[in-house]
């Protein structure tokens, strides 16, 4: 049924269609890898993007919206165009912004987080990614869900699939070199991933934190300033997480919160609607909905990268393989850069026409060295971050966490905490040995954390012993910080 002048032929050619290789999910990280692909293949690889939603609604992660605080600092988008010449601007990019600063829960403090970025128009941003891919040479199909890879002699070799809509539900197979995971966060092709390999399935549910945005229109006269984006931190109002206001505009806000469920004596809506209700600039908001980017909510995964993103056939990127910031929760980022990184490794592969683990294996260095080798110790960090309450936060943030310091952290490099007057300071402010000791212990866990990672293994088969003992320290982080 499916008919395409890209289709390499090869002995299933009949049985079903034949792809160089085929991406899942066309979000942001599924459209990137596959441009890439087209365009640093040079009209010599068929590559197929496909989404269970049509071209319109590419990316759209449930039926309220594509559901995201839409942050990414302007370092990845530079990144992009030093790798494949691509430049963004209005109406994709909505508004730029100079910083982002963290509050902390009493708002007596604020530090910048992190540098220049700017706020996406999502729907937008989702439609000039796609547009490129396909002026690239991607081939596009929507409305079709793959369902499980299809597997021979360990190495995946291509996957069914059934086409989705209404009152179409029509099996189908696909035969490709390489299947290339973007499915996000919802992805079962990794979860039942069938051939052994060293990608981990499953993620454990305290690493996954439940986000809830809303894109709105703020009252006549009232306006913020557009220039900054901002997250709240505060143990009560988003336990285990915090709350976010990104400017689209001066009087246009995407607004929300993440939490850790299980620090939460409530529902994330009820947060939401609470401090909907206690901040007078949310007094008589309108959300936007012209676009069909509702309120909505998702998951998003705060612990590091997958440790492993390859197997014989068979990649992963974006939120399929865990590249949200555990911090932050910024995916998209990492979701675009990886998808470059993603995007050589294929075309490499298809050149040496080997799609072994081995043979895709520089994807994970590329990966570690240029973004993960910081995000087990934030991972760590995160844990603590989460156990402390909001005068411990408070008290942290006004006398230890500087700019350079929070600089640092977001960098995911371990602060200067050996100035010895400062640490006496701060044992005696937060009057709490366990919160003092605690960060103690968490600035440890990030230097061996961050050792370990410039030492990412070059080999597939030295994979094990280091993967012991990245998980053995962050063991000890989950058993202090539970
Ligand atoms: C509320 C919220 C706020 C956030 N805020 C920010 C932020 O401000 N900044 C930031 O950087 N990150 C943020 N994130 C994270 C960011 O949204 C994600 O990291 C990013 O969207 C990941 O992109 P992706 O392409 O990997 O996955 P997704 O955006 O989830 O795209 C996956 C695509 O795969 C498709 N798909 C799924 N399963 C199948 C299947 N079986 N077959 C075919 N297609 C399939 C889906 O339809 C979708 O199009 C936020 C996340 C949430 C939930």
């Amino acid at each position: 049924m499916f008919k395409s002048p890209r289709k390499t032929p090869n002995a299933v050619e009949n049985l079903a269609e034949n792809w160089d290789v085929v991406v899942v999910g066309a979000g942001i990280a599924g459209c990137m890898t596959a441009g890439t692909i087209a365009l640093k293949g040079k009209g010599n690889v068929s590559v197929l993007l496909m989404d269970r939603n049509p071209p319109t609604e590419a990316g759209k992660k449930t039926v309220l919206g594509w559901v995201c605080g839409d942050a990414v600092g302007e370092h990845h988008i530079k990144y992009i165009h030093e790798h494949i010449g691509t430049t963004y601007g209005k109406p994709e990019m909505e508004n730029r912004v100079t910083a982002v600063y963290v509050y902390s829960p009493d708002m007596k403090v604020r530090v910048p987080f992190e540098g220049p970025g700017y706020v996406l128009d999502r729907p937008k941003f989702a439609k000039r990614l796609l547009d490129d891919a396909l002026k690239a040479g991607v081939e596009f199909r929507g409305n079709v869900q793959a369902t499980e890879l299809i597997q021979e002699n360990g190495t995946i070799v291509g996957l069914h699939g059934q086409t989705v809509g209404p009152g179409v539900n029509q099996p189908f197979e696909i035969r490709s070199k390489l299947i290339i995971d973007t499915s996000g966060m919802s992805t079962k092709l990794r979860r039942n991933l069938p051939i052994p390999s060293h990608i981990e399935k499953e993620i454990n549910k305290d690493d996954v934190e439940p986000t809830a945005r809303l894109n709105a229109k703020l009252r006549d006269g009232i306006e913020v300033e557009p220039f900054h984006c901002d997250i709240y931190l505060d143990a009560e109002k988003a336990p285990g997480g915090y709350l976010w206001l990104f400017p689209k505009s001066e009087d246009k806000v995407n607004i929300g919160l993440g939490i850790q469920q299980k620090r939460s004596p409530k529902p994330l809506s009820a947060l939401l609607k609470d401090w909907l209700a206690a901040d007078d600039r949310f007094k008589d908001i309108q959300p936007l909905s012209d676009d069909s980017n509702l309120t909505g909510s998702w998951q998003v995964s705060v612990r590091h990268q997958n440790d492993c993103l390859v197997a014989n056939g068979y990649m992963i990127c974006g939120d399929a393989a865990w590249f949200p910031n555990p911090i932050s929760a910024g995916g998209i980022g990492p979701g675009l850069i990886g998808g470059i990184m993603a995007g050589e490794a294929a075309v490499r592969a298809i050149e040496a026409n080997d799609f072994s683990e081995k043979q895709l294996w520089q994807y994970n260095l590329d990966f570690v060295n240029h973004y993960g080798n910081k995000t087990a110790g934030l991972e760590v960090f995160r844990m603590y971050l989460q156990t402390l309450n909001n005068d411990q936060i408070n008290y942290g943030m006004r006398h230890f966490l500087s700019s350079d310091e929070a600089t640092e952290i977001s960098l995911g490099e371990m602060p200067h905490l050996s100035v010895g007057k400062k640490i006496v300071k701060l044992f005696r402010g937060l009057g709490s040995y366990k919160a003092f000791s605690g960060l103690v212990f968490t600035m440890g866990r990030m230097r061996a954390l961050n050792e370990l990672y410039q030492n990412y293994p070059k080999d597939p088969a030295q994979f094990d012993a280091w993967k012991a003992n990245v998980d053995s320290i962050l063991a000890q982080g989950r058993a202090r910080f539970h």
